[in-house]
């Protein structure tokens, strides 16, 4: 019998008073554990594997990451991540990444984002003001570009341990099974987050950042990205 759960994270230190040594605990588990975690506006998503891998996607608005996010990995007694993973560089998702990121004691595994180079205008590093902005300070802490990955859709680049498979659907605008670029004429950031099918026996699970349809946020938006999506996903077995 596969399990999986999801726990929404509303009471935050309440809720992980509950765990004890969550990374031994989950190297045992049979559990894939995937924990929303109660940033406010945007997306923190850490996911626990039954092998004890670890993935942490987003990191909420600046503030949230040494807030809400680092707190918890510490309760929970992770102090490394196999994967981050930026699913686009909108400050509510990337904006407390850069405070996870310096936090941890050892370096991520592997960090996964949308890349530098692509349909979208280079992202600003400082503001009219001449501050850094969060992209810039994302890019601080995640180290020199070769550090990083650019997101490319795929089988294989994720590897959560056994039974689990991981997809990446979506990434800077290119979706996977609807054809490289049909959408970067209207491409947006939004538009351009990763995202990722995870697998686990019959459970499927979506993710996608703030992930459109057809490139740019509105009303115009075109469902092909959602089928495109649920085709990668394929039927449950
Ligand atoms: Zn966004």
């Amino acid at each position: 019998m596969i399990l999986a759960r999801i726990w929404i994270h509303v009471f935050l230190l309440a809720f992980v008073a509950g765990f004890s040594g969550s990374n031994a605990k989950a190297a045992n588990s049979r559990f894939l554990e995937i924990i929303h975690i109660d940033v406010g506006q945007g997306d923190a998503t850490l996911v626990i594997s039954p092998s004890g891998k670890t993935m942490l996607i987003d990191g909420g608005q600046n503030g949230q990451g040494k807030k809400i996010v680092v707190p918890l990995l510490e309760k929970l007694g992770i102090r490394h991540l196999d994967y981050v993973i930026a699913s686009h560089y909108d400050s509510d998702h990337i904006g407390g990444l850069d405070e996870v990121l310096k936090s941890l004691t050892m370096p991520p595994g592997k960090i996964l984002d949308p890349g530098s180079v692509g349909p979208l205008p280079v992202r600003p590093l400082k503001t009219e003001k001449g501050n850094d902005t969060r992209y810039a300070d994302y890019i601080h802490a995640a180290g020199l570009p070769e550090k990083r990955n650019a997101a490319q859709t795929g089988h294989g680049v994720i590897d959560l341990g056994p039974e689990i498979v991981v997809s990446i659907v979506a990434a800077n605008g290119c979706v996977s099974g609807a054809g490289e670029n049909q959408y970067r004429p209207r491409l947006d950031e939004n538009g351009a987050s990763i995202a990722l099918i995870i697998n686990y026996g019959t459970f499927d699970y979506f993710i996608g950042g703030d992930l459109t349809g057809g490139g740019r946020s509105g009303k115009k938006n075109n469902r092909k990205y959602g089928d495109a999506c649920c085709r990668q996903g394929g039927p449950r077995r």
